[in-house]
């Protein structure tokens, strides 16, 4: 019998599924309103995980769970550099 590519094993989609979550509050449904806590970086030095933990400002919800570097800076990006630059353009 040859070889077929079996369709479970996704050699060439490298994904696992430690690789995290988008910082998402799932009460408003949008990540807008969110604020970092914390994000302690995982226990191994190889991973790119994060534990994070982030509060919604609209909801209050806090949420925890690990994510990537990527996935916390897309909601840190957002309002750290809006504030700095409104920050900046005050003094
Ligand atoms: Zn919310």
């Amino acid at each position: 019998m040859p070889t077929v590519a079996q369709p479970h094993s996704s050699s060439s989609h490298a994904t696992p599924e430690s690789a995290g979550r988008y910082l998402w509050c799932s009460t408003c449904r949008t990540d807008r309103h969110l604020q970092v806590l914390s994000a302690e970086p995982h226990r191994h030095p190889q991973s790119v995980l994060v534990e994070v933990t982030y509060t919604c400002s609209h909801c209050g919800h806090v949420f925890g769970h690990t994510a990537t570097y990527e996935q916390v800076a897309a909601v840190l990006d957002r309002p750290t550099s809006a504030e700095r630059r409104a920050g900046l353009r005050d003094y």
